[in-house]
């Protein structure tokens, strides 16, 4: 008998494919505004650069430095600076049009809706993330995974993001879980694992690029389906 009861598991590059579901928007986007007019850059650029510019802003919002319309607002013209293009040629709609095709694509990780159908008999399954409300309801649903989790907790709505302890509080409170039966998987070990760590946790670090880790995990998988040897 599992000694876990509450399953709290991290969303985006855990369950959702977000890299995957990001670079099919921006090619979409690519075409429809024909960017290759532009003559600067092609589509793999434009998602290489998507990702580093991107992962500098949830950087600077994760620790408070910026907020969610900062995001949005510098993501496109500092994609386009990077790659040396105008960035008056950055389509008004075009930051519009990714918000909102994005969370409409359906990749998640191999055995996401296998190990979910599995835990979701043993456990309660439930959602952490530092998204916003809005954009992740849409993703669980696109990705047929909205019926596995009971509560969903946001940064925007508790105004704490992992590893702040308070958020995994929150979540916890709002589950009626107890920590000594509370479980969270992720992928980032700044976020998921360290917030874990911070509130007494158990925890799973989901690496499946077999990343160097700088932390003392107490399980590691690279697999989702692994999760049927811990749990
Ligand atoms: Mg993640």
């Amino acid at each position: 008998m599992s000694k876990y009861k509450h399953i709290f598991f991290d969303l985006d590059h855990t369950l959702w494919d977000y890299d995957t579901n990001a670079t099919d928007s921006l090619f979409e986007l690519f075409d429809k505004h024909q960017l290759d007019k532009l003559d600067r850059f092609g589509k793999g650029d434009l998602a290489k650069t998507f990702f580093e510019v991107n992962y500098d802003l949830w950087d600077l919002y994760n620790v408070g430095e910026i907020q969610r319309p900062d995001i949005r607002e510098r993501r496109f013209p500092a994609i386009f600076d990077r790659l040396g293009a105008n960035r008056a040629d950055v389509p008004a709609t075009l930051e519009l049009e990714y918000v909102s095709l994005a969370p409409t694509k359906s990749a998640t990780f191999v055995g996401a809706h296998d190990i979910l159908e599995y835990l979701s008999e043993k456990y309660e399954l439930h959602i952490i993330t530092n998204g916003f409300d809005d954009i992740q309801a849409i993703k669980l649903e696109s990705s047929n995974m909205d019926q596995f989790f009971d509560v969903i907790i946001t940064s925007e709505t508790t105004v704490y993001r992992k590893p702040d302890k308070e958020i995994f509080e929150l979540a916890m409170d709002r589950a009626g879980a107890q920590l000594e039966h509370s479980m969270m998987i992720g992928d980032n070990l700044e976020s998921d694992i360290r917030g874990a760590m911070n509130v007494g946790m158990d925890h799973v670090w989901f690496n499946p690029e077999g990343k160097d880790g700088r932390l003392a995990v107490q399980h590691e998988i690279k697999n989702l389906i692994e999760l049927k040897g811990i749990l």
